[in-house]
This record gives structure tokens, C-alpha cells and sequence, in this order.
């Protein structure tokens, strides 16, 4: 038997270590895990509640349109119904518009240096060209992005802020950026962590303007609900169309699209999950600074940590009972925020390690 020859050179996606699995390797309990940007408050209970209640209509396929959630999203964000895809979780939508728009080999999709490592996946497991434009202080370069572009590029991924490094490029820049990108050529901004900023949502208004944008979101950070999987994309009903015929008809569950209705108007987790994100953020970064570990200063729910060893401290942390991220970035790991005492028992953990 002969797989495609881009899928044999693809290693699989490396999520954080499960829990379970680290406690049977240790036999202990208690585990903490801060590798996965999980929300460490759990999810909303009203949400809990909502799922519950939808489990009574889980004999029947969901509604392969998503058509009440997208009402939902289209009221929160004051955009066209016809705007929104959903999937199941945003990178299933990373994934379908890759394959919207790169055909074959010859075609480039571009990313940043130490961007959210999906994006190589797919180019590669399409068979397609990566353009990784080099990194600046970590972040992106958009001027570099643009320099990459020419007649083969077909797509180009910003993340903003991004992971694994938390960086952020200013609205500002992003705009200029999208007037520079010839407008043949599709952008998708992953906006995975907007939520924890706390800035006006100006990338919903640059729709009107930028037919090739296409703006993903998810329920899986900032809305807790990272095991459900759900997500959405906003941009041009053409491109929407796009998308919706490359999917699976049922992808996004129905327990999914209930949740996700009820986690829009949970104005009150939401408002709990950025505030439990600041406060870990900065007693993180404290920490930090304490051990004398540098760090790229966050705008997410995580922070790049850089060390002498990484994946010596990885192993002893886990033997700690702590699991956090090795990322491929040059000894550097990614340590998600938790709640007060999980960020304090990592602190400790470390002390005792350096
Ligand atoms: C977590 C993350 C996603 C997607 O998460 P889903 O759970 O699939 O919605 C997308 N982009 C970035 C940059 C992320 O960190």
C-alpha cells in the first residue's frame, strides 16, 4: 500500500501529555497540567447546564447548517449570517481553507517563523510549499511575510496574537499589512485568543473592506469548552460558500452548537476567564522574573519561558507532576496560565528544580 507522498513525510500533531497518562506513569494524583491553553476555570456551568439539556435531542443528526449558533455569532458580531463557517474547532476551518485554495505542489502558503505549528501541517499534508518568513524578537514580520509573496502564493496565515510565543502585532500594522496583500491572495488572521485582549474589535470591520480576509475565532480558550471542539470563521459569503462545500455535512456536533450559543451570552465567565488570565499572567511573569528565567511577554493564556535545558526541565517538572509544552522554538517552553495555586505550585516546582 502507497500513502501520498506528502503525507509520509508528516510527523502527527504532539498535543500536551494527557493527565491520566501522567499520573499512571507516576502513579500519583493531582496532576497539573498547563501545556494545552486550556481554561483553568473549568467551563461555565450555564453552559454545563445548557449541554445537558441537548443531550435529550442526541439520537438526531445535529443541524448540518449550524444555522441558531450562526444566528448567535452573526448577532454578537453584527456581520451577515452568510459570513460565518463553523467547525469543528478553528482548525478544522485552517485546515478547509487550505484546501479551498492550494491546488497543488507549486503552491505557497506563507507563515511566520514560530507561528501555530497547524499551519506547516496542512501546507505539508497537502503537498504544497511553505514560505516561513523569519521571525522578529520572536513575532511576526509582516514585512518580511510580504516579501515572500509572488505568482505561486495562495494563502497566507497570520496568527494574532500568537502561539507559541504570546506576541502580538498592533491592529495598525495588521491593516497596513492586508492593504499591501494583492487582493487575489486569501489572508486568514487566527484570532484563536482575541477574547483575552481587552481591545475594540476593529478585524470584524476590516471585512468590508477585504474581500480575501477570513477571521477565525474559537470556543476552545477564552469560552473553556476546548473538549467540544467548535470554532468559527468570518469573511465573504464567497469564500464561506467555499467552505462549506469542502466539509463534512455534520461537523460541528449538536451538544457543540448548543454550548457555543450559550457560552456567547455568558457575558460573566467570559468577563471571570480574563481576569483569572490577567492576574495568572502577571504573577507568572513575577515568578519569572524571581528565578531570573526570561520570558516573551504575553498577550495570551500561556508564556514562552526560555531555559539552559528545556527538555531536561520538561522531564523534571513532570516528575513533578507538572505537564507544560516543549515547543520548537530553541529551549524555550510553553507554560499555560492556571488558577492562582496551580501557578504557584509550578513556581515552586521550578525553584526546586533550578
Ligand atoms: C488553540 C489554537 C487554535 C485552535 O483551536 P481549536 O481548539 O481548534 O479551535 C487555532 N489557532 C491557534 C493559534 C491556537 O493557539
Amino acid at each position: 500500500m502507497n500513502a501520498c507522498e506528502s503525507i509520509l513525510g508528516l510527523s502527527p500533531y504532539q498535543g500536551g501529555k494527557p493527565i491520566e497518562e501522567l499520573e499512571r506513569e507516576l502513579g500519583i494524583k493531582n496532576v497539573i497540567k498547563l501545556a494545552s491553553n486550556e481554561n483553568p476555570l473549568g467551563a461555565s456551568l450555564k453552559v454545563v447546564k445548557a449541554m445537558k439539556l441537548s443531550l435529550k435531542e442526541i439520537h438526531r443528526y445535529p443541524d448540518g447548517n449550524g444555522y441558531e449558533l450562526k444566528k448567535s455569532i452573526s448577532g454578537h458580531l453584527d456581520v451577515a449570517i452568510e459570513m460565518i463557517s463553523l467547525g469543528n474547532g478553528s482548525n478544522e476551518l485552517l485546515e478547509l481553507v487550505a484546501r479551498v485554495f492550494v491546488c497543488k505542489k507549486t503552491d505557497e502558503v506563507i507563515f511566520s517563523q514560530y507561528a501555530f505549528v497547524v499551519y506547516p501541517l496542512v501546507t505539508q499534508a497537502l503537498g504544497a510549499t511553505a514560505k516561513v518568513a523569519p521571525a522578529k524578537e520572536y513575532g511576526h514580520d509582516l514585512n518580511a511575510m510580504l516579501e515572500l509573496i509572488n505568482d505561486n502564493t495562495k494563502l497566507i496565515f497570520v496568527a494574532n496574537p500568537n502561539n507559541p510565543t504570546g506576541t502580538l502585532v498592533s491592529d495598525d500594522e495588521i491593516y497596513n499589512f492586508l492593504i499591501k496583500v494583492p487582493s487575489r491572495i486569501p489572508v486568514v488572521l487566527d484570532q484563536a485568543y482575541f477574547e483575552y485582549l481587552n481591545i475594540n474589535d476593529q478585524a470584524i470591520d476590516w471585512l468590508n473592506e477585504f474581500d480575501n480576509l477570513i477571521i477565525t475565532r474559537t470556543f476552545s480558550k477564552a469560552y473553556g469548552l476546548a473538549g467540544l471542539r467548535v470554532g468559527y470563521s468570518v469573511c465573504s459569503p464567497t469564500i464561506a460558500d467555499f467552505i462549506n462545500r469542502v466539509r463534512e455535512p455534520f461537523n460541528v456536533n449538536h451538544t457543540a452548537q448548543i454550548a457555543a450559543i450559550c457560552a456567547l451570552s455568558d457575558l460573566d465567565y467570559l468577563k471571570e476567564s480574563r481576569k483569572v488570565n490577567d492576574t495568572g499572567l502577571r504573577q507568572l511573569e513575577e515568578g519569572f522574573t524571581r528565578l531570573k528565567l526570561s520570558y516573551i511577554p504575553s498577550h495570551a493564556n500561556f508564556i514562552a519561558v526560555k531555559f539552559s535545558n528545556a527538555m531536561e526541565i520538561y522531564n523534571s517538572l513532570l516528575k513533578e507532576g507538572v505537564i507544560v509544552r516543549p515547543v520548537e522554538m530553541d529551549n524555550f517552553l510553553r507554560i499555560s496560565i492556571g488558577t492562582a495555586e496551580e501557578n504557584t505550585y509550578l513556581l515552586q516546582a521550578l525553584e526546586k528544580i533550578l
